[in-house]
């Protein structure tokens, strides 16, 4: 039996959601689903997938925006990978009790209303880790 992740969506940093979509078009994507979110200061759209995973473009909205700061440091590319889980509060204690380093103590809330953490990527092969579980 396997445990219960699905693979959510790819996130991936992109100087503007616009150029982002040039690629997603060019394939025979008409639109994406875009939203803001504050707390994280980028614009995000969401492009799905056939097997209901999803590439989540990440556009910075502001200077001091992490994503900007990525894109400065290494430009546009592959930020995060996000696992789908059922009870998120209890994989974070699983997690933490297997010694994984946390970025975040208790889950906050993420785009399409999805309650989020992230694992540290010094616990994760060095690719940063989104959990999320969807709110009703
Ligand atoms: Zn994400």
């Amino acid at each position: 039996m396997r445990p219960g992740f699905e693979i959510d969506h790819i996130g991936i940093a992109v100087e503007s959601l616009e150029k982002g979509f040039t690629l997603y078009k060019a394939m025979g994507w008409k639109s994406m689903h875009i939203e803001e979110v504050p707390s994280e200061k980028v614009k995000v759209g969401f492009i799905e997938f056939g097997n209901q995973a999803n590439v989540e473009l990440l556009e910075p909205t502001s200077e001091d925006s992490v994503i900007k700061k990525f894109i400065a440091k290494r430009g546009p590319g592959i930020h995060h990978i996000c696992f789908r889980v059922k009870n998120i509060e209890q994989v974070m204690a699983q997690l933490k009790s297997e010694g994984l380093r946390l970025l975040d103590e208790k889950p906050r809330v993420g785009a399409h209303n999805c309650k989020v953490c992230f694992i540290h990527p010094s616990s994760a092969n060095g690719v940063l880790i989104e959990l999320s579980e969807k709110m009703s």
